[in-house]
């Protein structure tokens, strides 16, 4: 029996819920792995909602997190911004949820997007020609541009939705102008967030979630465990073919439970 991990990642979308619904048995694991002394954060590549909005979503279904236990892209690329540029000033593609956490880290918004150094481009599900011709301008205009993330779809409770891949097509495919960074994970920078927050070492530390190329190719990355569940993205034949390979292909998350035995 390999040692079990001290420090869990969990991934939020597919994993811990769909859409509105929680996974059957999500918080029961989730309350058992913590009542067994297991550090836990949340990371995800959500990049539309705050922490504060994701910790209330939590509690909802049942499951107690600080807000510094929840990582996401959002407030990663926020982090990131004010901890490496001074002076700059951001304009978004995304909600106010993205917005929320700029302010929390200090990191001002442009009034024009012709004024941008940096244009944030995150998921925006009610996105309007008018946002995407803001974004076009500040791009057209010499922003760098930083993607919370740039996964191509995530699972709703209808299936597979559009995701930041497709806010971004729109913006890079009419300037011409790459992307200058990607946030979300498997990046770097979410890694480093969640280490930092777990203060473990990469090898002590499980990641759980849905999806073959954030979550465990994350963790195969940067030398943790890694356990894909099949409540998400990802079917038991798909994981198969990958080259992301993980330690364990779960039915869902509620089979924590039994890891932890
Ligand atoms: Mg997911």
């Amino acid at each position: 029996m390999p040692e079990r991990a001290k420090g869990l990642i969990i991934d939020l979308d597919g994993t811990v819920f769909r859409g509105d619904s929680f996974i059957p048995g999500a918080a029961d694991a989730i309350r058992r792995a913590a009542a067994s002394g297991r550090r836990i954060v949340y990371l995800s590549n959500r990049g539309n909602m705050d922490r504060d909005a994701v910790r209330k979503k939590l509690s909802d279904g049942g499951i107690a997190a600080d807000r510094e236990d929840i990582l996401l892209s959002s407030s990663v690329a926020a982090t990131f911004l004010s901890r490496y540029y001074r002076r700059i000033r951001v304009w978004t593609l995304g909600e106010e949820g993205l917005r929320e956490e700029l302010r929390l880290a200090g990191v001002p918004l442009a009034d024009k997007p012709e004024e941008a150094d940096w244009l944030v481009i995150s998921l925006h599900e009610r996105v309007t020609y008018e946002e995407l011709n803001d974004a076009f301008k500040a791009a057209r205009s010499g922003a760098r541009i930083l993607a919370t993330n740039a996964d191509r779809s995530f699972p709703r409770q209808d299936g597979a939705a559009i995701d930041v891949a497709g806010m971004i097509g729109a913006i890079t495919s009419t300037t011409g102008r790459p992307v200058d960074i990607v946030v979300g994970k498997p990046g770097w920078l979410m890694a480093e967030a969640a280490l930092g927050r777990l203060q473990l070492e990469p090898d002590e530390c499980l990641v759980i979630g849905d999806s073959l190329e954030s979550d465990i190719a994350l963790g195969r990355m940067f030398g943790m465990k890694t356990a894909l569940v099949l409540t998400g993205s990802t079917s038991a034949s798909k994981a198969e073919a990958s080259r992301h390979k993980p330690d364990y292909i779960w039915p869902s998350i509620a089979e924590l439970g039994r890891y932890l035995d």
